[in-house]
C-alpha cells in the first residue's frame, strides 16, 4: 500500500513543471509504481476528482466546512484561517501555514510504502468515501471530524494536496488528456486505445487499471456496460443548411427538441436514466420509467433522447421547467403532473448485450424505431434524409413553428462518438450562438448593490490542462431579483475575498450572449467578450463542458467567413 505522501509529493513536483510533456512523464511514472487497486483512485485525486465522473456520488465539503476543520486541527479561529487564506491566496498554502509544519523532507520510494502511522492512499479514499456517504443532519459534523482526523495525521505536503483534493481542486495542471497520455506512456498501449476506452467506460481508473493488468489486450476489451453512463456525442454549430450540405452531402435531418438530455439505461424491469452531466436522475423521472416499460420492448438497451416539458397544446415549455422536473426529490408525483414530460428519442447504443457504437446512424435508426411502440408519452421521431436544401428549409421552419430550436443535420453513415463534438452532428439554430462560460472568479457591487454580487469573471475550460481560461466579466443581464438569487448560489462557493474580489470554485456555467469575439491581452485565453450578457444558468452543465478555447477560437475566426 503506497503513503498518502508519495503521492502529495508527486503533486508538488507536478506542480512545479511547466510543460505537459514532463508532467505526463511524471504521472505516467507514478501510475508504474503504484499498486493497481490504487490506479482508480489516483487517476481521479491526481485530477481533483475523489470519484469518477459517471458516479453519483458527492464529497459535499465547501470551504466553510473546510476552514472549520482547519480552525480545529489547528486550535485556531475560522477567522484566522480566513485571514490566513487572504494573505496566502491558497486553500493548500493555507493549510500548511495553519498546520505550521515543516515540508522539508523527501523520502524514496522504499519509504513510501505504508508504515504504522502514516496514511495510505486508500485510507485517504475510504475516509472520504465516508464522509460522501454520511448523510442527515450529522453530516457535517461527521465531515469536519473527519477532516479533522485526516488532517491530523498528515505532514505540510499532505494537508496542501489534501486540502485541495476535498475542496476538488488540484490547481497542478493535470486534466483528462495528460492522465490519458499517461496511462498510454506507462503501460505501452497506444493513445487512441486508451481514448477510445475512456469513451466507452468513461472511467480513467478503469482504463489504468486494465492496461496494467494485461495491457493492449485488456484495454481493447472494455466495452460499453449497462448502468454505467457513457459521454453523449455532442453537435458543432453550422453557418447555413449549404454549408452543412457540402460537409456532408446526405444528410439526416431531425428536429432540435427543446428539451433536455437523457440517457436510458434498461435491463429488464430495471431502467435507469441519466442526465447530460451524467448524474443519475432516475428517481425525478417516474413517468419516463414507466413509459419505457411499457413501450420499449427490448430486454437490455441503452437509448439517447430528449425530455420535453410540454404544455396542454403539446408544445414545448420553458426551459426552466424542465430543469425543475429533474432536480425534483420530494413530491414528485405533484411535478409529474404539473410538468408533464414527453421523450423523443434519437439514438441507440446498445442492444441485447451489443455495442452500437461503431453501427452507422442509418443502421442504428432502424433498430431504434424497431424496439420502440411510439405512444403519447415516448416517441421515435422522424427523421428525413435528404440533399435537398428546400426540403431541409421546410423541416427547420417546421420544428420552429412547433416550438422547438432548430434542427439537427446528422451525418448517416457516421458511427456515434461519445463525447465528441464534430460534423458528424450539426446544429442549425436561429439565435445568434451564445457561449456556456465557467464563473471563476467575481466582485461585490457598489451602492445600492453592495450586498450583492454585481459582476462575475468567465472562463472557457482547456481539457488537456484541465485549466479554466479568463475570458472577460459579465455585469448585465441580470435583475436585482437575479442578481439576488445568484449571489446566494454563489456564497457557498467562495475559496478566496480580497476587498470586493471573489474568487469562486469553478461549477456554474453561465450561457452568455455577445457582440463578437475579440483578440485580447487582458486576458489569459487570448480572447475578450464585446457586449457579454447573461441569458442564463446552464444548471444541466458541467465546467468541463464549457467552451473550450479551441471553439472560442473557432468562432472567432467564423466570424470574418
Ligand atoms: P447544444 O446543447 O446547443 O449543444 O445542442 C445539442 C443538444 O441538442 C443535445 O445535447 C440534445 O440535448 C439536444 N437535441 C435535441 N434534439 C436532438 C436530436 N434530434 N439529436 C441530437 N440532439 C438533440
Amino acid at each position: 500500500m503506497t503513503l498518502f505522501r508519495y503521492f502529495a509529493e508527486m503533486c508538488e513536483k507536478i506542480e512545479s513543471i511547466p510543460g505537459s510533456l514532463e508532467m505526463t512523464d511524471v504521472v505516467s511514472g507514478m501510475l508504474q509504481e503504484i499498486e493497481e487497486d490504487e490506479l482508480p483512485v489516483v487517476t481521479n485525486f491526481v485530477m481533483g476528482a475523489v470519484f469518477p465522473p459517471w458516479s453519483t456520488k458527492l464529497l459535499g465539503i465547501g470551504s466553510r466546512t473546510l476552514y472549520t476543520a482547519l480552525a480545529k486541527s489547528a486550535g485556531t479561529s475560522e477567522k484566522e484561517i480566513e485571514d490566513i487564506i487572504r494573505k496566502t491566496g491558497d486553500i493548500g498554502e493555507t493549510a500548511v501555514e495553519a498546520l505550521k509544519q515543516d515540508s522539508s523532507t523527501q523520502l524514496t520510494f522504499d519509504s513510501y510504502i505504508e508504515e504504522e502511522k502514516e496514511l495510505t492512499i486508500l485510507e485517504v479514499y475510504e475516509r472520504l468515501n465516508h464522509m460522501a456517504n454520511s448523510s442527515g443532519k450529522n453530516s457535517q459534523a461527521t465531515k469536519v471530524k473527519n477532516l479533522q482526523y485526516l488532517f491530523n495525521a498528515t505532514s505540510a505536503v499532505e494537508a496542501r494536496y489534501l486540502s485541495r483534493l476535498v475542496v476538488e481542486e488540484m490547481r497542478i495542471g493535470v486534466g483528462e488528456g495528460i492522465v490519458r497520455d499517461a496511462i498510454s506512456r506507462a503501460f505501452d498501449v497506444p493513445v487512441d486505445m486508451v481514448e477510445r476506452a475512456f469513451m466507452l467506460t468513461n472511467d480513467l481508473g478503469i482504463v489504468a487499471m486494465a492496461a496494467k493488468h494485461g495491457g493492449k489486450e485488456e484495454v481493447a476489451k472494455l466495452d460499453l456496460q449497462l448502468n454505467r453512463p457513457i459521454k453523449m456525442m455532442l453537435a458543432q454549430i453550422t453557418p447555413s443548411v449549404e454549408s452543412a450540405i457540402n460537409d456532408l452531402g446526405k444528410i439526416a435531418v431531425e428536429w432540435k427538441f427543446d428539451g433536455a438530455r437523457v440517457q436510458i439505461h434498461k435491463n429488464g424491469d430495471k431502467i435507469r436514466i441519466f442526465s447530460r452531466r451524467l448524474e443519475d436522475v432516475t428517481s425525478s423521472l417516474p413517468d419516463i420509467v414507466a413509459a419505457v416499460k411499457d413501450q420499449v420492448k427490448s430486454e437490455t438497451v441503452i437509448l439517447d433522447g430528449e425530455a420535453v416539458a410540454v404544455d396542454e397544446n403539446g408544445r414545448p415549455r420553458a426551459f426552466q421547467d424542465i430543469l425543475k422536473r429533474f432536480r425534483r426529490k420530494y413530491d414528485v408525483e405533484i411535478a409529474v403532473k404539473s410538468i408533464p414530460l414527453t421523450l423523443n428519442l434519437f439514438d441507440i447504443l446498445y442492444l441485447n448485450g451489443e455495442s452500437l457504437l461503431d453501427m452507422s446512424l442509418r443502421d442504428r435508426r432502424e433498430l431504434l424505431t424497431g424496439c420502440v411502440d411510439n405512444d403519447y408519452r415516448i416517441h421515435v421521431d422522424s427523421q428525413v434524409i435528404t440533399d435537398d436544401e428546400t426540403e431541409i428549409q421546410r423541416i427547420y421552419e417546421e420544428a420552429l413553428n412547433a416550438g422547438h430550436e432548430g434542427i439537427m443535420l446528422k451525418n448517416p453513415d457516421a458511427p456515434y462518438s461519445p463525447g465528441k463534438r464534430g460534423k458528424n452532428w450539426l446544429k442549425k439554430k436561429p439565435i445568434m450562438e451564445t457561449l456556456d462560460l465557467v464563473v471563476i472568479g467575481a466582485e461585490w457591487g457598489y451602492g445600492r448593490r453592495a450586498n450583492l454580487i454585481g459582476s462575475y469573471a468567465l472562463a472557457a475550460f482547456e481539457p488537456e490542462s484541465g485549466k479554466f481560461l479568463p475570458i472577460g466579466k459579465v455585469a448585465t443581464g441580470f435583475t436585482d431579483e437575479k442578481l439576488a438569487e445568484l449571489t446566494d448560489m454563489f456564497k457557498d462557493l467562495i475559496v478566496m475575498e480580497s476587498g470586493t474580489q471573489i474568487e469562486v470554485r469553478p461549477e456554474i456555467v453561465f450561457e452568455i450572449a455577445f457582440e463578437e469575439i475579440q483578440k485580447s491581452s487582458n486576458y489569459e485565453s487570448g480572447y475578450a467578450l464585446r457586449f457579454p450578457r447573461l441569458v442564463g444558468v446552464r444548471e444541466d452543465k458541467s465546467p468541463e463542458e464549457a467552451e473550450t478555447l479551441e471553439r472560442i477560437s473557432q468562432i472567432y475566426k467564423s466570424q470574418w467567413e
